[in-house]
């Protein structure tokens, strides 16, 4: 039986940065990069246009992109691809197994880098215009020209509707939150920053029906769930800001997991509750959620799974 000193189950920038570290480590790292799980091989960046926000490209640069760059930087040390998803991983015993469904490896250190879907809601137009005035991420996408000086929507009561909210509120020159109850789900600090901010006003009680648009976004109807009233409000973008899943399904309960489903990870690093099973990225980061984040947690990861195969090899 062929044991792997690393397999990385998920792909995305913490996947391909775990790879290019353990590859130059000369640990032969195996990459299960998926091929639905969490939508595409290379995560949430394939279906970001432009991302301006990834240190070294002045420019910015097309998600896609900079994943293939990434892809190709731990090809070229060494990392073999599998494209296929894993449905299943016995951490109990050692070596780990992991499994698709065509075939079973095995590993000495396993890193979990599968990411989490950011959830959208399925109402016309939600597809039709993703990317194009629909996003899922402020930080990511709120700068670019396309928001800028326009209405915004952004739909969700909780802590990451308030910060997108807040942020947005540097480009667009109104944000409207908008949350199917009266009651906001914020914790109190960051509810207060974005109710009395003036360029907030929250339309309670309330969820997007629809989307509208040309090339672009260009109105949102809203329905008044008190009293079924639709409402249509010219809008430069729309974000879905609804919470995460992170993708753990396929771990099956062998790994802690924190109250909202996430990895828990050790403070300042990247072991789980099983030792030689680590997780980098979006699938342990319930707060920063960014591509830059996510490689430097991959970083991380590859660096403890060198160390950890080094402690049980001597
Ligand atoms: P969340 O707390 O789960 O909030 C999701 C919000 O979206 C809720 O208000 C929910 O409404 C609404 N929602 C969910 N499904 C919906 C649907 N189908 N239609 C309309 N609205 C829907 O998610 P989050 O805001 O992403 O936060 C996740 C975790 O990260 C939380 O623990 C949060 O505290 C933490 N976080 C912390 C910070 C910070 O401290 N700076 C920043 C961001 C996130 P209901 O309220 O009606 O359920």
């Amino acid at each position: 039986m062929k044991v792997h000193n690393v397999i990385i189950v998920g792909s995305g920038p913490a996947g391909y940065t775990a790879a290019l570290y353990a590859a130059r480590a000369e640990l032969s790292p195996l990459v299960f990069e998926g091929f639905s799980l969490g939508g595409n091989p290379g995560g949430q960046l394939m279906t970001t246009k432009e991302v301006e926000n990834y240190p070294g490209f002045e420019k910015g640069i097309d998600g896609p992109d900079l994943i293939e760059q990434m892809r190709n930087q731990a090809k070229r040390f060494g990392t073999e691809f599998v494209t296929e998803d894993v449905i299943e991983v016995d951490l109990k015993k050692k070596p780990f197994m992991v499994k698709t469904s065509t075939q079973t490896a095995y590993c000495k250190a396993l890193i979990i880098s599968t990411g989490a879907k950011t959830r959208t809601l399925d109402i016309p137009g939600a597809d039709e215009y993703w990317q194009k005035g629909v996003s899922t991420c402020a930080v990511c996408d709120g700068a670019l020209p396309l928001f800028r000086n326009k209405d915004i929507y952004v739909v969700g009561g909780g802590d990451s509707a308030m910060e997108e909210a807040i942020f947005l509120t540097k480009f667009a020159s109104h944000v409207f939150v908008v949350h199917r109850r009266d009651t906001l789900r914020a914790s109190k600090i960051l509810a207060q920053q974005a109710n009395k901010h003036d360029k907030i006003t929250f339309i309670l009680d309330s969820v997007v029906e629809e989307i509208k648009g040309e090339a672009l976004l260009k109105e949102v109807i809203i329905k008044n769930l008190k009293d079924d009233s639709l409402s249509v409000h010219e809008a430069g973008g729309l974000f879905f800001a609804i919470g995460h899943d992170p993708n753990v399904g396929f771990l099956n309960g062998q790994l802690d997991l924190t109250e909202n489903k996430y990895i828990k990870t050790a403070p300042d690093c990247t072991h789980t509750n099983v030792p030689g099973v680590f997780a980098a990225g979006d699938v342990q980061d319930e707060h920063y959620k960014q591509a830059v984040t996510a490689a430097a947690s991959g970083c991380q990861a590859a660096l403890d799974a060198e160390h950890y195969i080094q402690s049980i090899d001597v």
